[in-house]
């Protein structure tokens, strides 16, 4: 069983890291404003933030060089602290460019690469920071974005942690809480989304013993994995590159979503939206009012599919063979 009071210590330093990073200039703040947007039953959040227009173009190191911002020396005013989990050392890092307060990473301490499976370290590590925010009052969840078709900018292995509000949920995440399921332990797929996708309900916080809880969270992941690369290898043509896909987490599910394409290019004016897993919660931003409107009038769920990959025929909600949970 691993330390848990280090986690309770990283999130109880969240607030001052972030307060400093501001003062003393190495976190940049980006304001926003959010509209909420029904489209097929999701009620989109689109952030519309002018001033990410002025972000500085974060370079995109090569892979074979290990030396990006996310290995040492970090920047001190953005390091939280390290923590181990199993094995696997890591550091947690305030996002330079924030737009939410308190976002923040789980990098690895070594360099591994984001075209890297989530290992049961990345997963309990990221159950247990998810864990302490909720002892301290402070909901997260986690996402990943694996490939760099997935909307990653940094090869060097890291997971990410989004606040929301007490009892709040990403909009996509409300629609897998409201799906009603047949049998507990396998992945099933929310039939109104018009991309692939497999969702995972996972046992009820604190339902079952810490380590019952991580083991059935390793093994839905690998559950999921295995779908995505069953449709994968279901597909006429590959995406390019090492496969690509993004990753959720909530109290309630686990989310894995194959991805064929990084952008979509807009019909009308032909801008290309950059999507990561926020987008897959249901959380899409803008830099201006126009691309705005332009989105909303080319439909979120449909730049969604633009970027996602297509459902496989003929796929119903329970997928899995055996079931996951053994009671
Ligand atoms: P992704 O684009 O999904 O690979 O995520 C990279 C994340 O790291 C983004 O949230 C960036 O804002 C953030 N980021 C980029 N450079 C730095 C840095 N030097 N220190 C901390 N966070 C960074």
């Amino acid at each position: 069983m691993s330390d848990l009071t280090q986690y309770d210590n990283i999130i109880s330093k969240l607030d001052e890291t972030y307060s400093s990073g501001r003062a003393n200039g190495n976190l940049l703040f980006f304001g926003s404003s959010v509209t909420t947007h029904s489209d097929g039953g999701v009620d989109f959040e689109i952030r519309l933030c002018p001033s990410l227009s002025h972000k500085p173009q974060v370079s995109k190191p090569v892979v074979s060089n290990p030396d990006g911002p996310f290995s040492p020396p970090y920047v001190p005013g953005l390091y939280v602290d390290r923590l181990k989990e199993e094995e696997e050392e890591y550091v947690v890092l305030m996002n330079k460019y924030c737009v939410v307060p308190n976002h923040f990473l789980l990098v690895t301490k070594e360099f591994k690469r984001q075209t890297a499976p989530l290992t049961p370290p990345d997963l309990a590590a990221a159950y247990n920071l998810m864990s302490a925010g909720r002892r301290q009052g402070k909901n997260f969840f986690m996402f990943y974005n694996c490939g760099p078709l997935s909307g990653s900018s940094q090869p060097h292995k890291h997971l990410q942690f989004m606040p929301i509000p007490e009892e709040g949920a990403p909009p996509i995440e409300k629609l897998a809480q409201r799906q009603r399921l047949e049998v507990d332990g396998k992945a099933f797929i929310i039939p109104s989304l018009p991309y692939a996708h497999h969702v995972f309900r996972l046992p009820a916080y604190r339902s079952r013993p810490l380590e019952e809880i991580l083991d059935i969270l390793t093994q839905a992941f690998i559950s999921l994995l295995d779908l995505t690369f069953q449709l994968l290898r279901r597909l006429p043509t590959l995406p390019e590159g090492p496969p690509a896909y993004n990753v959720l987490l909530t109290f309630d599910h686990l989310h894995v979503i194959p991805r064929g394409r990084a952008e979509h290019t807009l019909s009308q004016g032909g801008l290309d939206v950059p999507v990561n897993a926020l987008g897959f919660a249901g959380m899409l931003i803008t830099k201006s009012e126009e691309e705005q409107g332009l989105l909303i009038e080319e439909s979120p769920l449909a730049i969604l599919g633009g970027v996602g990959l297509p459902v496989a025929e003929g796929e119903s909600c329970s997928t899995v063979e055996s079931s996951i949970l053994d009671d």
